[in-house]
């Protein structure tokens, strides 16, 4: 077993669990999981995308292990966050004999993951979950938290559930066949992270770029551990988004969602909008006073240096405001942002004027 395995507690009222971290754990994924949860029958969720060589693999290795383990595959991509995909799980899921004692595996990106969290936080009342994400964004961000869900065809994430996995098991060795546009749109999120919570992390992502575009495995497990713990920390004194604490991760989704919305969904990758949005929020905190231009430049260069785009795409910048009143940080119609104080530290500005919001999309 890999001797180099970085633990992550996630402390939580409703239950705590832990997040493991390395390279090259995937083949202990039985004995790892095990320590945490008895297995008996398990249900892997996966895409068509990931199923091989990683979730077979797992699946090959938890049957030599003794445990009857059954692989359901989904269709890659967001639209498999659907009513019907859930419900063609939850009928697998009967078929296959899962009861109160069976442990769903969601091995995959976020789709896969907020997809089979939302199938195992309802099947039978909620039955155990597992989480190996497969993709960047799920690794430091999706897994991490236990909000699952699928989308209406209105709205994305609409229906769902706050559903605590109770294990995740990080291997940064699948991270090999991830495509590279989606990799770097991972790392938007993990500058996110040093921007709103961790000037240090911010600071090292400065200084690893080439590591971080070579994959270099030491740096890259380090940096999600430190994600996953910030993340941790957040969901930690907001479990359920109530008091606001958990706000502060949407830094930049604002912008992202409505950029998304307008230049047509698929366009622009989650993470590339968060990084163009994130941009757009710190332009914002420029024009009312909280940073400077230089605040906004250094996470350009940062984004820029790791193939990032930064530019707001040629969209209606009227249609851009319309659609942020969608946005789910939208109180009482008034807008609301999340805008960054200094590196490190992020605030919730209620109210903002929309034509300084119009402004901020100009670069
Ligand atoms: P995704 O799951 O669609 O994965 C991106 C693509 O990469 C897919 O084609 C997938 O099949 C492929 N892929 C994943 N891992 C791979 C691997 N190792 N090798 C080869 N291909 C691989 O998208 P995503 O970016 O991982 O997640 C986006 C989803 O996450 C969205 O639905 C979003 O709403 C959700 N999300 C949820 C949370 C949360 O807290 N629950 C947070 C952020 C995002």
């Amino acid at each position: 077993m890999d001797a180099a395995i970085q633990t992550v507690p996630v402390s939580l009222g409703s239950g705590s669990y832990a997040i493991d971290v390395g390279s090259g754990l995937l083949p202990d994924a039985p004995a790892l999981i095990r320590a945490h949860l008895d297995l008996q029958r398990v249900f892997l969720i996966t895409d068509e995308h990931v199923r091989w060589p990683h979730a077979e693999r797992v699946g090959q290795l938890l049957r030599e292990a003794g445990v009857a383990a059954e692989l359901l595959t989904v269709a890659p991509g967001e639209p498999s966050k659907s009513i019907g995909a859930a419900a063609a799980l939850w009928e697998s899921l009967l078929e296959g004999g899962a009861d109160r004692a069976s442990v769903v595996i969601a091995v995959g990106g976020g789709v896969v993951g907020d997809l089979a969290g939302f199938v195992a936080a309802t099947y039978a009342r909620g039955i155990r979950l597992v989480q190996i994400p497969t993709s960047l964004l799920a690794q430091v961000d999706s897994s991490v938290g236990g909000k699952v869900g699928i989308n209406l065809p209105q709205a994305k994430n609409m229906v769902g559930a706050f559903w605590q996995p109770s294990y995740v098991l990080v291997d940064i060795d699948v991270l090999q066949t991830l495509p590279d546009r989606e990799y770097r749109a991972g790392l938007a999120e993990v500058v996110k992270y040093g921007v709103i919570l961790d000037a240090d992390l911010f600071a090292c992502l400065e200084a690893n770029v080439d590591g971080l575009n070579q994959h270099r495995s030491e740096l890259l497990a380090s940096v999600i551990a430190r994600c996953c713990q910030l993340k941790a920390d957040v969901v930690r004194r907001d479990e359920r988004e109530l008091s606001g604490a958990r706000a502060v991760l949407n830094y930049g989704h604002t912008f992202a969602h409505a950029l998304e919305a307008v230049s047509g969904y698929g366009q622009l990758l989650h993470g590339e909008a968060v990084a163009i949005g994130m941009l757009c929020a710190s332009r914002l905190a420029e024009s009312l006073g909280h940073v400077d231009a230089a605040f906004t430049r250094r996470q350009a260069a940062l984004l820029t240096a790791l193939g990032l785009p930064v530019a707001v795409p040629e969209v209606d910048r009227a249609a851009v405001v319309a659609a942020m009143r969608y946005d789910k940080k939208v109180a009482h119609g008034r807008l609301r942002f999340v805008l960054p104080l200094r590196l490190g530290q992020v605030a919730l500005v209620e109210d903002v004027d929309p034509a300084l919001v119009r402004a901020a999309l100009e670069c």
